[in-house]
């Protein structure tokens, strides 16, 4: 077949141009937090939730590789469930934004998500489970299989799996089934969906396929804990001075950071001596015995409460809002480095 002329790679180009354009912050600038945000970082989350700018926005390929995973994400929810299970998934196309405003001591949190949809039974529409997809590459995949096999089988976590971002998923999922059953009593799930999906098809050695799910019961106190450590960055909006940064040493955490160059100087990125690919520093047993507590009631009261006023007692940070299995094995905690001088940008 003869060649068509200078026209090759057109498409790749243009596509490229498109991802490359600044798109608006992925901070929040109206004053909520986004359940999605589930760093262990509050300086992080302050950032978000002030909508400061990204200094390091997601480069082309990434958004690629986002725009693949909502994609997958339609497959999932559209096809691959109604099709091949017993179950059908409602209220995604479109998502359904959730909102709802929560209280601790004198601060007003405004939270705010769109979940992937209400999984229900199909046939009898009984709702079952907020679900929550996550798409990902093999290596993570297989370390959130790792940590959540664990998690359910109540085996202790190591302090990295204590630390890892995956627990973020269950935290985002809880928050969404409270804001769930706040705005819909009539249809109110107590329950967690968590769909893991390789996009690279390697079969999962459990099921077979590249895919788990991992249900989880809603976690009341967890969520009175996360209000409150929200409340904490709330109170520090529009202060000259960043929260603390979680992390001490420069890490891929930090790397994938979207305020990275905001938050590190440049002479403290340039410094290899900085780097870590370590989790924060971290371990005291009373994180430990914290994180214990929160397990132990985890199976949690699902009560309706529209505006919970919750204690200010805490106002330091806690440690992980960990869903574990068995926190007295495993390490956890804390103490964090005191942070340099940093103006606040918004
Ligand atoms: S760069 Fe690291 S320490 Fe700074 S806000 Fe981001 S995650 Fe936190």
């Amino acid at each position: 077949m003869p060649r068509a002329g200078g026209v090759h790679n057109q498409i790749s180009k243009a596509v490229l141009r498109t991802l490359e354009t600044p798109f608006e912050s992925l901070g929040t600038s109206g004053g909520f937090f986004r359940c999605s945000e589930t760093s262990e970082c509050d300086r992080r989350v302050w950032y978000a939730r002030q909508g400061d700018k990204p200094s390091n926005s997601f480069s082309a390929v990434t958004r690629l590789k986002m725009n693949r995973g909502d994609v997958l994400h339609d497959y999932i929810r559209g096809k691959l469930i109604p099709k091949l299970t017993p179950y059908q998934v409602s209220y995604w196309n479109p998502e359904l934004q959730l909102a709802s405003e929560y209280k601790s001591g004198r601060s007003k949190i405004f939270l705010r998500g769109h979940c992937d949809g209400l999984l229900i039974q199909r046939g009898s529409g009984r709702p079952l489970a907020i679900l929550e997809i996550k798409t990902q590459g093999v290596w993570p995949f297989k370390k959130c299989v790792k940590i959540f096999d664990k998690i359910i089988h109540k085996e202790p976590l190591l302090p990295d799996e204590v630390f890892h971002y995956s627990q973020g998923f269950l935290l985002q999922g809880n928050r969404y089934i409270r804001l769930w059953n706040d705005a819909y009593p009539k249809l109110k799930v107590d329950r967690l969906c968590l769909l893991l999906f390789n996009v690279n098809g390697d079969p999962d050695e459990t099921t077979g396929l590249p895919m788990r799910d991992y249900w989880f019961k809603y976690d009341d106190k967890l969520f009175k804990k996360d209000i409150e450590r929200l409340a904490r960055v709330e109170r520090s909006i529009g202060c000259e001075e960043a929260p603390e940064k979680f992390y001490e040493k420069i890490g891929w955490q930090c790397e994938g950071c979207q305020w990275f160059n905001l938050c590190w100087s440049s002479s403290e990125r340039k410094s290899g001596a900085s780097r870590s690919s370590k989790k924060p520093k971290s371990v005291s047993s009373t994180r430990a015995k914290a994180n214990e507590r929160t397990v132990s009631r985890r199976s949690s009261s699902s009560k309706r409460s529209t505006d919970p006023v919750l204690e200010d007692s805490q106002a330091r940070r806690k440690g992980p809002r960990r869903l574990k299995a068995d926190a007295k094995d495993a390490k956890p905690k804390a103490r964090r480095k005191k942070m340099g001088n940093h103006k606040a940008t918004g």
